[in-house]
């Protein structure tokens, strides 16, 4: 690497002392935070920070889309300055070779690697241990904070068992009911999902309040209350992506904070899981504008927790995928160019403006006032087309097509991919996960870091 960006440095660093602007403007250029301290040591609280679906192209395609267009060079994104390596994320499956989230998830969260839509069991079905369980066991606060309902079969394969991940009543159920000394194992619960614990046939939210959680559903009322046990609920299912997301909803950032102060209460430390979940469900729906501004979330709620750590000094903040998902190529139809401006210019997401439409909005209107280019009538009227057939996953179909094209973003399916996954790390150990690992290593790591 220092071969190969040797003359770009030189030139760089002659630039800017021509200029006599700061010096650390060219160390963070070259993707490396020079200020990076305490590599080994003490560790007493982790955040482990999913990007669901952040598959290698997806960080990438970031970093386009994060590129200030009037330099040539490609600036850093916050994720380029802390990668550490990448890591396996294949299943145990008779099945399948192709991991789904749960089993991706059960693998960082036990150790275990196991069978698609498997929360926490292993092949035999029985339960496993989860890093967040252990953590409970020796005295952390922990806490599940994510953009999808809560008992998704990410932050489930953290605080859950189940063998099938459909199964999100008994997953929020597990929540309240599976205790670790007598006490309940999860302090934070933030995201979307209520209708899975506000049932007729259990209420799991009274249930809850009356063991003295708080309950809030709105980002003021997140940040008026300082209990270190909450359960928040945002959405019925799963919560508004960014770009339609009206103010009363909190970000995945906001959550992050939340989390962190109560958590932070506790002497002992904690073990935080924050999920950026919704990139995948971008991914499955090959819809560029919502991965790039979900990876956007995803990115701030890093830098929170980042933020954190770096004041902190004993906490080892850990980000990586589940997975890729969509098989998101930057590039596509044999043009050596993926135009992320294009991208920046859609101000709601396809979905958004589909549901509109299918509601009855018109449909000229609606992506005018959407999308920030001047659409060709051809175009127009193949949303038009869409809108006749009545279907709103045909509207949104057409709109993201016209994107897709217009970008030349590629889409090879609507499932997962099966390439590694990227690593990053920060504070105390963090280059235990350093190299080439397995998504097992995650938990492996975790549990032998809250043994000492
Ligand atoms: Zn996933």
């Amino acid at each position: 690497m220092f071969k190969r960006q040797l003359g770009k440095k030189i030139l760089k660093v002659t630039i800017f002392f021509a200029m006599l602007t700061t010096f650390s403007g060219a160390c963070k250029a070259t993707g490396k935070d020079d200020t990076r301290t305490n590599e080994t040591g003490k560790v007493k609280n982790i955040i482990f920070l999913i990007g669901d679906g952040m598959g290698v192209s997806y960080s990438t395609g970031f970093r386009y889309f994060k590129d200030n267009p009037k330099t040539r060079e490609m600036d850093a994104t916050l994720f380029d300055q802390y990668l550490v390596g990448q890591q396996s994320t294949y299943p145990n499956d008779s099945r399948y070779n192709v991991t789904d989230s749960a089993a991706s998830a059960t693998a960082m969260a036990t150790g275990v690697k196991t069978y698609n839509a498997a929360i926490a069991v292993g092949n035999d079905q029985k339960e496993l241990k989860t890093v967040l369980e252990a953590a409970k066991e020796v005295g952390k606060a922990t806490g599940l904070v994510v953009t999808a309902p809560i008992p998704h079969a990410t932050p489930a394969a953290f605080g859950a068992h189940d063998p099938n991940r459909n199964n999100m009543k008994g997953i929020a159920d597990d929540y309240f009911d599976e205790k670790i000394n007598g006490k309940h194992k999860i302090d934070v619960l933030l995201g979307g999902g209520s209708e899975l614990l506000i049932r007729k046939d259990r209420n799991l939210v009274e249930e809850f309040k009356r063991d003295g959680y708080s309950y809030v559903t709105t980002v003021e009322e997140m940040k008026k209350d300082t209990s270190r046990q909450v359960v928040g609920l945002f959405a019925k299912a799963g919560m508004p992506k960014m770009l339609d997301r009206p103010d009363s909803v909190p970000s995945l950032a906001d959550m992050t904070v939340s989390a962190i102060e109560r958590l932070n209460k506790q002497k002992d430390g904690f073990f935080l899981m924050v999920e950026g979940s919704q990139i995948d469900k971008a991914g499955h729906d090959n819809d560029i504008v919502a991965a790039m501004s979900e990876m956007e979330d995803f990115e701030r709620a890093f830098k929170v927790a980042l933020d954190f750590a770096k004041r902190d000094g004993e906490t080892l903040v850990i980000a990586t995928a589940d997975h890729s998902t969509g098989g998101f190529t930057i590039g596509s139809n044999g043009q050596y160019n993926w135009f992320s401006s294009v991208v920046k210019e859609i101000k709601r997401t396809p979905d958004f403006m589909a549901e509109q439409i299918a509601k009855g909005a018109d449909v000229r209107a609606t992506l005018a006032k959407y999308i920030n280019l001047p659409l060709t009538e051809q175009e127009i009227q193949t949303v038009q087309a869409a809108a006749r057939t009545g279907k709103q996953k045909n509207i949104d179909n057409s709109i993201e097509q016209i994107i897709n094209t217009r970008s030349l973003t590629g889409w090879t399916t609507r499932g997962h991919t099966g390439e590694d996954v990227n690593v990053y790390a920060y504070g105390p150990e963090s280059q235990r996960l350093a190299g080439k690992i397995d998504n097992t290593d995650q938990a492996k790591i975790i549990f032998e870091l809250f043994k000492r």
